[in-house]
């Protein structure tokens, strides 16, 4: 049996895009009921056709299936009545006042940690396709480099030099194009200052990160997570609700134990598992013939033992290593290989798993409610 508040404390971590704050405080969540091994829910929306509706639902599904021998979510939109809308206005109206350190992150942005078990599967490197991939597709993204010790970030997209501050005394983004890059690499400006940052609590780290970055409005947001487990994701389940987890992995099973622990980690901390990444997966020579030189099953195991996609099996690259360790990311690599037509396929697969919050079809939703509000009052 799971008790409701258990069921409230997951769903308290689903916002509402639009509002910035959480279904359960702004009362969208009714009727909540558990029933062998089914939850249903009476979810009440201000407007029900808004195409925001869809976001939610799915969220709220991928956030109670983290809950152990939950199968099936039922959801049931219901229609706001008066009494309702106006609560949820007003918590809405508090919440915009008090909420005096917001991140810089928008709550539309989509979120990816990419953590690994362990140092040296290639984390880096896939964060880094995936965000000059999305970049490329036209999206504004943010690459964080919260691997604050063991940053690599500057190294494999080959730019150096100090971040500047703006005005407010926030740290503006090394840009290129649509894309945005923090790194402690580009922070640190001595060795002196490494060690104040070594000093620092990592989730304390990631915090000024989120709150003293000057990010731009980003669609997606890649951040390049530590090796191992801890503190960090527990702080972004916090911090950042919309974060969803990518875990990496290579196919021997010491590495797939050791990534189990991350994806456990990131349940504990309300994040829900966007998918498995197997990389270093196999050597593919010129005449197309594969070998599995790590061995093999790693990344199907641990994405069947957590129900979640096997997004892509990233072979061993032997030509762009030395031009990715020289600062061209595989995908911007002129050459075509097996290594970069996979990742290209990865970054398709994430926009459809998690595709960009669309905004110009519901921004009238908020109008509409604040339209109807005065009308009733
Ligand atoms: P992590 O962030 O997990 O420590 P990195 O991304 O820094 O790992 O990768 C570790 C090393 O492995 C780097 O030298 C990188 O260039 C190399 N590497 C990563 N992925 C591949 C791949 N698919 N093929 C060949 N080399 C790779």
């Amino acid at each position: 049996m799971i008790q409701n508040d258990i069921l409230l404390k997951h769903l308290s971590t689903v916002m509402d895009p639009e509002l910035g704050v959480n279904i359960v405080d702004l009362g969208m969540v009714k009727n909540l009921t558990y029933n062998d091994s089914e939850i249903t829910i009476d979810l009440a929306l201000t407007i029900a056709e808004c195409p925001m509706r869809n976001q939610i639902e799915s969220e709220i599904k991928r956030k109670l299936k983290l809950i152990e021998n939950v199968k099936e979510v039922k959801i049931n939109v219901v229609a706001m009545n008066k009494e309702d809308r106006a609560a949820l206005m007003s918590v809405a109206r508090k919440n915009a006042r008090e909420k005096a350190v917001p991140t810089q992150i928008n709550t539309r942005t989509r979120v990816i940690a990419i953590g690994s078990g362990k140092g040296g599967v290639g984390k880096s490197t896939i964060s880094t396709n995936l965000a000059v991939g999305l970049e490329k597709l036209g999206f504004t993204t943010g690459l964080l480099d919260a691997d604050i010790w063991g940053f690599s970030i500057p190294r494999l997209l080959g730019i150096e030099g100090r971040l500047e501050a703006n005005e407010e005394k926030k740290i503006i983004p090394y840009k290129k194009g649509r894309l945005e890059v923090v790194s402690t690499g580009l922070i640190a400006e001595d060795e002196d200052t490494a060690l104040m940052w070594r000093g620092l609590m990592l989730s304390k780290a990631l915090e000024q990160f989120l709150f003293d970055v000057a990010w731009g409005n980003l669609d997606y947001l890649v951040i390049d997570l530590p090796p191992g487990t801890g503190d960090i994701q527990m702080a972004l389940g916090r911090l950042l609700p919309q974060t969803e987890l990518l875990v990496i992995t290579t196919p021997q099973p010491s590495a797939q134990k050791v990534a189990t622990r991350v994806a456990d980690m990131a349940k504990r901390s309300f994040i829900p598992l966007l998918g498995v990444v197997e990389n270093m997966s196999y050597f593919e020579t010129s005449d197309k013939n594969k070998y599995q030189i790590f061995g093999k099953g790693g990344g199907d195991k641990l994405a069947e033992k957590f129900g979640i996609p096997l997004l892509s099996k990233v072979p061993i690259s032997e030509t762009s290593v030395e031009e990715s360790e020289n600062g061209i990311p595989i995908l911007l690599q002129e050459d075509e290989s097996p290594t970069k037509n996979a990742l290209q396929d990865l970054v398709t697969k994430i926009t459809k798993v998690l595709p960009p919050v669309s905004d110009e079809t519901c921004t009238g939703r908020l109008a509409k409610v604040l339209e109807e509000l005065e009308a009733d009052q």
